[in-house]
């Protein structure tokens, strides 16, 4: 199978939003009126990102997820993506494994492969979303105010407990990390709540490297610090029957969780319990925003909680 009967067989499909798909020089799209093209590109590295024995069904949907998440952080909808490989060999039954899972979370969210890039090497994926955003304005990092409430969408630290059993770092029964290895590998982008936090939330972001790290760029950003209460961030039973060290680490610094994290005025809280309710997405408010930079952890007495916690950084 050559190059170009590989892009044939297991990545073009019939376009019905874009003008043109893959196929040409370069698809084609037309901008709609008032809206704002949300364009975010991630790269998986084999080894790096996911384990080289990973289900490659399993990973088309991490792929893609990973890249629909970023769009749900902005607030907007995913229309299309574009997909460059790079494979170690043309082998059929990984790829139709691969495009399979691929393919069935695209279609879930009316996102189209519109185009890529395909060549030899070690495997690497690379994926561009480009989504709408209604103007004026997306769900930026940077609106967070003093006194807005921060809060948190699902569960944290599953993604990286899974990764600990993988590693033998964690012990968990057969259901336990049946439960938890989904949110490592199959995550859920928050498409819905990111398009209904629009007109409620004032900042937002998605949380790839852990919520430390991940708030810490909505402060930056805003220009303000945060209060978090440490016992009130949401884990699962799984998590929760781990040690407390530990339990800390993925909640707070545990990358891959593809949660919300999010802002907004006290006076929205009950829209979004409402939301909660509406999108059957348990929705946790986690502490508050203040005015001096930093951000404080503090625990369930209200004590600055000493912890040494590091989001991941690929060259620190
Ligand atoms: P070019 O020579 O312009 O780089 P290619 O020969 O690489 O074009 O690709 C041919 C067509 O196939 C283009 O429309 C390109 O967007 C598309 N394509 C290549 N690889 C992929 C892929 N992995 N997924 C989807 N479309 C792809
Ligand atoms: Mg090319």
């Amino acid at each position: 199978m050559g190059e170009f009967d590989l892009i044939k067989r297991y990545f073009t499909r019939k376009v019905r939003r874009a003008r043109l798909g893959v196929g040409d020089d370069c698809a084609l799209i037309a901008p709609m009126l008032d809206m704002d093209l949300a364009i975010s590109t991630d790269m998986l590295v084999s080894g790096r990102h996911f384990f080289p024995f990973m289900d490659p069904r399993k990973l088309g949907h991490k792929a893609l997820a990973v890249n629909l998440s970023d769009l749900a952080a902005m607030g907007a909808v995913p229309r299309y993506f574009t997909l460059s490989l790079a494979l170690p060999k043309a082998d059929d039954v990984w790829l139709e494994s691969f495009s399979t899972g691929l393919f069935e979370l695209a279609e879930a969210y009316s996102c189209e492969l519109i185009g890529g890039d395909t060549t030899k090497g070690a495997l690497t994926i690379s994926i561009t979303v480009i989504g709408e955003s209604r103007r004026p304005f997306a769900l930026l990092r940077s609106g967070a105010k003093a006194g807005d409430d921060i809060w948190v969408s699902g569960e944290l630290g599953d993604a990286a407990l899974a990764l600990r059993f993988f590693q033998k770092k964690a012990k968990l029964s057969e259901s336990e990390f049946t439960r938890v290895r989904q949110k490592l590998e199959t995550p859920q982008p928050r498409i819905s709540l990111g398009l209904a936090l629009r007109p409620i939330a004032s900042s937002a972001i998605d949380i790839s490297d852990g919520l430390v790290g991940d708030l810490g760029h909505i402060l930056t950003a805003s220009g303000v610090g945060a209060r978090i209460d440490v016992g009130a961030i949401p884990v699962s039973t799984a998590l929760a029957a781990q040690s407390g060290t530990l339990q800390y680490r993925c909640a707070l610094a545990g990358g891959d969780d593809y949660e919300l994290c999010f802002t907004a005025s006290p006076e929205r809280r009950e829209a979004i319990d409402q939301l909660s309710l509406s999108l059957g997405l348990r929705l946790t408010r986690i502490g508050e925003i203040v005015p001096e930079a930093g951000l404080m952890l503090l625990d369930k007495d209200g004590n600055p909680a000493n912890f040494s916690l590091q989001a991941y950084d690929h060259f620190a």
